[in-house]
C-alpha cells in the first residue's frame, strides 16, 4: 500500500492514515468505502453509533481484498458500557461488519458520571485476549481518564483517538500519551473540512507546495506522528485524501502550523459528554 505503518505498543502495525465513515449513511458507506479501498486506502474508522458497520462490512466483502491487508476500526457506543454489555455489544459490531475479528477496538467516551469505563475495559481486554479485537484502545480520553485506566487494568491502550487539528494541537495530551506509549489518533483532522481550511497560513502553504489545503493539514498531522482519519464521500476528495506521501512541510511550515493552535474543540468536552 501506499500508505507507512506505525507499530502498536503490542507490535500490530497501524496504517497512519485511514478512512473515516462518521455521517456517511448505510446506505451510502457500502459506496464511500469501495471507494476508499480502491483509492488504496486500507483502514477504515467506523463505530456502532455512526450505523454504517453494515454497509462498511459490504465494501470490505466486495473489495476482494486479504483480510490481513485491512486495518478495521470499530467503537463501543456510550450507553453499552458495563462489562456484560460490552461483550453483547462487540458481537452485534462484528456480526454488523460480517467479520471475525476487528483490528482495533474503541470506548468511544468515557462518561465519567456513568462510572463504567474501567469495567468496560476489562471486557475489552477479555475480547483481546480471545483474539476477536487485535489492538483495543479508548477515544476521546482526557489524561485523568487515562491515567485511572492505566492504574487500574492491565492492557496499556493501543490507541487513544481525540480530536486534534492544527486549532486544537493537543499538546498536553500527545505528551502524557507518548509518555506511556500510546498512539494519538486524531478526529476531524481536517477541522471538519470548516473554516480551517481557508485560513490564510494554511492556504499560503498549500500555494508554496502547489497542494490542497486539506494535503497541507493532512501531512502536518504525519509529520506530528499521529494516525489520521479524514473523512469524504466525494471520490476525488477521497483520493486527494491520501495523495499525501510526495511531499514534505519544512521548518517554516511546521512553525506556521504550530502559531495556530487556539485550543478550541469543535466536537463536545469529554469531561462533560454523557449520552
Ligand atoms: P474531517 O476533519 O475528516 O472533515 C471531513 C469533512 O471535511 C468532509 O465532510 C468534507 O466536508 C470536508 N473535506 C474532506 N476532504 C476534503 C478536501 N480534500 N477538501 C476540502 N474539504 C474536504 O471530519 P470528521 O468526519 O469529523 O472526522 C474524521 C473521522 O474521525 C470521522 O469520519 C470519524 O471516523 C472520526 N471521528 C471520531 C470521533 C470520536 O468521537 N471518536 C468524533 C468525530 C469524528
Amino acid at each position: 500500500s501506499k500508505v507507512p505503518t506505525l507499530t502498536l505498543n503490542n507490535g500490530i502495525a497501524m496504517p497512519q492514515l485511514g478512512f473515516g465513515v462518521w455521517q456517511v449513511p448505510d446506505d451510502e458507506a457500502a459506496q464511500a468505502v469501495g471507494t476508499a479501498l480502491e483509492a488504496g486506502y486500507r483502514s477504515i474508522d467506523t463505530a456502532a453509533v455512526y450505523g454504517n458497520e453494515e454497509g462498511t462490512g459490504k465494501a470490505i466483502a466486495a473489495s476482494g481484498l486479504d483480510r490481513a491487508d485491512l486495518f478495521v476500526t470499530t467503537k463501543l457506543w456510550n450507553s453499552e458500557q458495563g462489562y456484560d454489555s460490552t461483550l453483547r455489544a462487540f458481537d452485534v459490531s462484528l456480526a454488523k461488519l460480517g467479520l471475525e475479528y476487528v483490528d482495533l477496538y474503541l470506548i468511544h467516551w468515557p462518561v465519567p458520571s456513568a462510572g463504567k469505563y474501567v469495567d468496560t475495559y476489562k471486557a475489552f481486554e477479555k475480547i483481546l485476549a480471545d483474539g476477536r479485537a487485535k489492538a483495543i484502545g479508548v477515544s476521546n480520553f482526557l489524561p485523568a481518564h487515562l491515567e485511572r485506566l492505566l492504574g487500574e487494568t492491565s492492557v496499556v491502550p493501543a490507541v487513544n483517538q481525540i480530536e486534534l487539528h492544527p486549532q486544537l494541537q493537543q499538546a498536553e495530551s500527545r505528551a502524557v500519551h507518548q509518555k506511556h506509549g500510546v498512539l494519538t489518533e486524531a478526529w476531524s483532522p481536517l477541522g471538519q473540512g470548516k473554516g480551517l481550511l481557508e485560513v490564510p497560513t494554511v492556504l499560503a502553504i498549500a500555494r508554496k507546495h502547489e497542494r490542497t489545503p486539506a494535503q497541507v493539514v493532512l501531512r502536518w498531522h504525519l509529520q506530528l506522528g499521529n494516525v489520521v482519519i479524514p473523512k469524504s464521500v466525494t471520490p476525488s476528495r477521497i483520493q486527494e485524501n491520501i495523495d499525501v506521501f510526495g511531499f514534505e512541510l519544512d521548518a517554516d511550515d511546521l512553525a506556521a502550523f504550530a502559531a495556530l493552535d487556539e485550543g478550541r474543540r469543535i466536537g463536545p468536552d469529554p469531561a462533560g459528554f454523557n449520552d
